[in-house]
């Protein structure tokens, strides 16, 4: 690539602005006072806050229970005991996902088995499914990709006559919505996360909802040791009863530290997405039919809360993937290349994932990319990125 002094000094005296992240999380003064509010009150562990956070996020989404845990990860890995997941089963997972989807089955002795996505939303359907399932296929993770929302429905009619549990990774999902309710609420188990790349955090956390009492009982019991009493109301009562390990168990516990984050975020949560889809409105406005670039949308089912907005980049554009990332990271611009493929990572390498076509996969894996979106991006920052996207179109 050849630039014209002008382009240099250009791209110079653009980098010399300042950085425009791809994520900001949006916290304030208010998450600050009720972490201190916890420890002064002496309860840092779970606790008080964490049995609130997990009754207002479960009326939030729509879920009969939720189980608070450390991250999403452990959810998954919760979800999975609690459907009977176990070594020699199959679950068949996007590979198309943060890699903690397909490790989370080989937490149980299970084999993840990947299943191949659709352009349009980066999400698995009952058609891609179907084509990855196996006679061992005991359960299915699907996820919203970036927030976008699954076509649950079509999965279930496939799975549930074949007693195949549906678990969905709503890691990105919170405030993202499928058939005008929340995501998550159609399926019988739901992991969630709070780290900051989400758009409610809590530094780490996690969250499993689940519309079983048994399940959700089962979850709360074994994400703190198994413990027979909990171990707030052991250190609540002056005189514990003897509590006994029913069986082998985890330390999955969420803190009231961060469950005392996580309810102020949940409060600011309608109004993080209607700004999230603001942005990605003016993004649509500006870019939508540019020759080269294909812009991801809601589906016609659903609403995406947008924690991810990515964007393809098809040979008409000016420049590659790659090229882009480059011209907007000289212009100060931090974009993340799109969702990872797990099935092309060294973890996976040498293990038998299955025989399910992964091209739909390969290809958003290498031509996606995820632009700024965060609660404070200003006009300003915005009309450089989108700029600086044009610009790269023209070289
Ligand atoms: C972030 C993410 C996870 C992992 O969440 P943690 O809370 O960091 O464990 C799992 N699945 C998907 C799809 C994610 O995006």
């Amino acid at each position: 690539m050849t630039a014209s002094p002008a382009q240099d000094m250009a791209g110079l005296e653009m980098a010399a602005r300042p950085r425009i992240n791809v994520m900001k999380p949006w916290l304030g003064a208010e998450e600050a006072e009720a972490v201190a509010a916890v420890i002064a009150s002496g309860w840092v562990a779970q606790g008080p806050k964490v049995a609130q956070f997990e009754a207002e996020f479960a009326a939030a989404q729509n879920a009969g229970f939720a189980v608070a845990t450390s991250n999403c990860t452990t959810a998954l890995h919760l979800a999975l005991v609690v459907a009977g997941i176990k070594a020699g089963d199959d679950v068949v997972v996007p590979s198309f996902s943060f890699i903690a989807t397909a490790n989370a089955p080989t937490y149980v002795g299970a084999r993840p088995v990947f299943a191949d996505v659709e352009l349009q939303t980066g999400n698995v359907t009952a058609g891609t499914i179907a084509a990855a399932l196996t006679p061992r296929t005991r359960a299915v993770i699907v996820v919203d990709q970036g927030g976008m929302p699954v076509d649950l429905a079509p999965i279930r009619e496939l799975c549930d006559p074949l007693g195949i549990a549906v678990i969905e990774d709503a890691a990105c999902g919170a405030g993202s919505t499928y058939r005008s309710l929340p995501v998550g609420a159609g399926a019988e188990i739901t992991a969630w996360s709070f780290h900051p790349r989400k758009i409610l955090t809590t530094g780490e956390g996690g969250m499993l909802t689940t519309s079983r009492g048994d399940w959700a009982q089962r979850a709360a019991k074994l994400r703190e040791h198994a413990m027979s009493a909990s171990a707030a109301s052991r250190h609540s009562a002056v005189l514990a009863p003897p509590e006994e390990y029913t069986e082998i168990g985890y330390n999955f516990r969420m803190t009231d530290m961060q469950a005392a984050v996580g309810i102020v975020q949940l409060g600011r949560l309608a109004e993080a997405v209607a700004q999230r889809r603001r942005i990605v409105a003016r993004y649509a406005a500006a870019l939508d039919g540019t020759p080269g670039l294909r812009l991801s949308h809601d589906p016609v089912y659903g609403t995406s809360n947008f924690q991810s907005f990515w964007l393809e980049v098809l040979p008409e554009f000016g420049t590659t993937r790659e090229g882009l990332l480059e011209h907007l990271a000289a212009r100060g611009i931090s974009a993340r290349r799109g969702i990872m493929a797990s099935h092309r990572q060294p973890a996976y390498t040498g293990w038998d994932t299955g025989v399910a076509d992964l091209s739909v996969t390969d290809r958003l894996t290498d031509n996606t990319l995820i632009l700024p979106v965060f609660h404070q991006l200003t006009g300003s920052e915005q009309e450089r990125v989108i700029g600086a996207v044009m610009t790269a179109g023209k070289n």
